[in-house]
């Protein structure tokens, strides 16, 4: 029954509703959605939520300096674990953070902790993420 005063919900409140990713089905189970995140089925997402996609497992230094510049969002996980569901909580750099990272040098391997250590590229429906792994400085700052 209509509630006294209820009214079309405006655009705003349609847009508010939650998405398919935000539903009880995708909370559970090995496909649950992780914002930020690898699930136990080994899918990546982004901290909205949103499915990536591995462009490439093996970028290098270059390439990921190229494609921060070009927009790229930057992710790490310090240990070399690769950041699945079993690993650590990778950790997404905030906009002023990969900020600072455009237009300079690119990410250099410090073999600090000994950690396997390497870079990747996943894209997304919004932005390209470099995710990196081990032991790896960027902008002059160890991430992780
Ligand atoms: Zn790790």
């Amino acid at each position: 029954m209509a509630k006294k005063g209820q009214r079309a919900r405006t655009f705003v409140e349609l847009a508010a509703e939650p998405t398919w990713s935000q539903t009880a089905a995708a909370r559970t189970g090995a496909h649950a959605v992780r914002p930020g995140a690898v699930n136990a089925a080994g899918e990546f997402f982004d901290p909205d939520g949103r499915r990536l996609t591995l462009v490439d497992g093996d970028l290098g230094p270059a390439q990921a300096q190229r494609a921060v510049d070009a927009g790229a969002l930057v992710v790490a996980e310090c240990c070399g674990c690769g950041g699945g569901s079993r690993g650590c909580t990778p950790v997404w750099l905030d906009a002023r953070q990969v900020g600072s990272l455009r237009g300079g040098a690119p990410p250099v391997f410090t073999g600090r902790h000994r950690a396997p250590t390497w870079l990747e590229l996943w894209t997304g429906p919004e932005t390209d993420v470099v995710f990196t792994h081990g032991d790896v400085s960027w902008g002059g700052t160890a991430l992780g």
